[in-house]
């Protein structure tokens, strides 16, 4: 169930995210105006992230990987333009 998943506050407004089916991080969340297209999220989670045609990172399928994998994507961003979010809307990543 996706409905009870809590919209944090203050999400980036130029944004791409999805909404993960279980575990503690539910919301995968990309700054597309703080990326700068480092690619190391698309290395590292290469079936959750892609990079599009704009060399900006986008979520594709946030299932894809389990979640050590995810957070580990989102560590290797040099600028934290990922932010992962747990079901209450609370920030999982980065602290
Ligand atoms: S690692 Fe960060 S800066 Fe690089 S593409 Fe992914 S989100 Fe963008």
């Amino acid at each position: 169930m996706t409905d009870d998943i809590k919209t944090p506050d203050n999400l980036p407004e130029n944004l791409s995210q999805a909404i993960r089916k279980e575990g503690k991080i539910r919301r995968i969340v990309v700054d597309r105006t703080g990326c700068i297209g480092a690619r190391s999220c698309a290395i590292v989670a290469p079936n959750t992230f892609g990079i599009d045609d704009q060399n900006l990172a986008f979520v594709t399928d946030p299932d894809a990987h389990d979640e050590e994998t995810i957070l580990l994507a989102a560590q290797s961003c040099p600028v934290l333009a990922i932010h992962l979010f747990d079901a209450d809307g609370q920030k999982v990543f980065p602290e």
